[in-house]
């Protein structure tokens, strides 16, 4: 059977994919959702009044960014945030691994794609993964610095999650491979450091699983040092937290003891994973951002550009591209300096970006040359937008001491078309063409 009418398609995965625990949707070529299992309305909750049948994806994203930022966000942040949203599912080629803002827990999405531009989501809980991941991570680095022993296990006790200077500080004589803690075992954790410690009834009682919620225990190290261990228990697992207290324990500070506040440590370790987070994702976005007009650079839109190439040559469909060349931009900088000729820059990559659907995208590919990438779109709709283009920059005024700079841009539109194997190929197109633009006086569209 050929599986290639959405319905069908549909009506399939729903006998199939009923069962799994895991969430799942199609969504269609136009990013409208189209299909989605029982689990979706259970991994998010927020979305289950919302879900529907052509429910477009930008909608998804707002709520989300909506559930992140309780005070309303911004509405360029908005933007931002939807649009990499969007841009991310689409052009994924490994799965998309992100934490949920209301309850922590890591969800791992993976993207299939299917006939007719249609993909497959499916969206599983990572969050005992990533517990793992973390010790790799410049996050466990961070981690590490602490002066706080931290361990995360899952709800069935496997250790998901450990800081190296927690091991090396406290157990490093007694435990020489932590290896096995990662093979999964419930409980290995506790029978693994037990020899670091004087042996004590609360060890015991600490490596026997099924016991109620524990009170915080003060065990002594064979080396003479005394360790506070606490657990909290939620559903999503086992948060352990080991303090140092061998100098209170020498005071005999016994009320000081009782009463350590681990709210200081815990909410530094929020900061640190805060930041880092940020800092990751600026990192990124550096990597993949223009710095001045604030678009994808060169790089990042030719990769994004290959693989949507590929995707309309595998599933035959429509896929144009538009370069845009500012003219006689060397005069503008000449005439009213960089400054000037930077702000026109701006200008004109925040007008492009205004002017075209959230699908399309943008890179400035050098100087003052631009490109737009339409999915799903055929030339003629590309040479019209091109068109929409040219006159909103011929519409830009930059006001200025002794006067306003006006601005003009040439265009080069072409589409894939049969017989192409690379994007090379259309971007030669569409160069050409923006040459002939140029040469026939500039400020026109020309389409190959
Ligand atoms: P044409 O109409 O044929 O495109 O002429 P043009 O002057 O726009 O083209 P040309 O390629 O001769 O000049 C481009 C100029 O753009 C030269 C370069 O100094 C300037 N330029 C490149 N990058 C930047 C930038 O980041 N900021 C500024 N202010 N100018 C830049
Ligand atoms: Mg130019
Ligand atoms: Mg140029």
């Amino acid at each position: 059977m050929k599986l290639d009418n959405p319905e069908v398609m549909a009506a399939t995965f729903a006998l199939l994919a009923e069962g799994i625990d895991e969430a799942a949707a199609i969504y269609d070529a136009g990013e409208r959702l189209l299909w989605w299992n029982g689990q979706l309305p259970a991994f998010f909750p927020e979305l289950a009044p919302r879900l529907r049948q052509g429910l477009p994806f930008v909608e998804t994203a707002e709520t989300l960014y909506d559930l992140m930022n309780p005070d309303g966000g911004t509405p360029a942040g908005r933007r931002g945030f939807i649009e990499r949203a969007i841009q991310r599912h689409r052009h994924a080629d490994g799965p998309i691994d992100y934490q949920r803002p209301d309850d922590g827990r890591w969800l791992r999405l993976t993207l299939h794609d299917l006939p007719q531009g249609c993909r497959l989501k499916i969206w599983r809980d990572a969050t005992p993964l990533y517990g793992k991941r973390l010790a790799e991570h410049r996050l466990g680095d961070a981690l590490s610095q602490l002066n706080l022993g931290l361990m995360l296990s899952d709800p069935a006790h496997r250790l998901q999650y450990i800081n190296s200077r927690f091991f090396v500080a406290l157990f490093g004589a007694h435990v020489v491979d932590p290896s096995p803690l990662y093979a999964g075992e419930p409980g290995a954790f506790w029978r693994t450091v037990a020899p670091a410690f004087v042996a004590a009834p609360e060890l015991d009682l600490l490596a026997s699983l099924e016991r109620p919620s524990p009170a915080p225990a003060v065990l002594q190290t064979r080396d003479g040092r005394w360790v506070r261990i606490e657990e909290q228990r939620s559903s999503n697992g086992h948060t352990t937290t080991f303090i140092d207290v061998t100098e209170l324990k020498q005071r005999e500070d016994e009320a000081a003891l009782v009463r350590i506040d681990l709210e200081r440590s815990l909410h530094q370790l929020r900061r640190v994973q805060a930041e880092l987070l940020k800092s990751n994702e600026q990192l990124t976005v550096m990597a993949e951002t223009d710095p001045l007009t604030g678009v994808m650079n060169r790089r990042k839109f030719l990769d994004h550009a290959r693989h949507e190439f590929a995707r309309s040559l595998r599933y035959g469909r429509e896929m144009s591209l538009i370069m845009v060349d500012i003219d006689h931009f060397k005069k503008i900088n000449d005439t009213w300096g960089h400054l000037a000729g930077d702000t026109a820059l701006m200008r004109t990559a925040e007008r492009l970006s205004s002017s075209v659907r959230s699908l399309d995208f943008i890179g400035r590919l050098g100087g003052e040359e631009f490109a737009v990438l339409l999915p799903e779109t055929p030339k003629a709709a590309a040479a019209a937008l091109a068109e929409r283009l040219r006159l909103v920059i011929a519409g830009i005024s930059l006001p200025e001491e002794h006067g306003a700079i006006s601005l003009t841009a040439s265009f080069g539109v072409s589409a894939r078309e049969a017989g192409d194997k690379e994007l090379l190929n259309v971007l030669a197109r569409s160069d050409r063409a923006l040459y002939s633009a140029k040469r026939g006086g500039r400020n026109q569209v020309a389409v190959s």
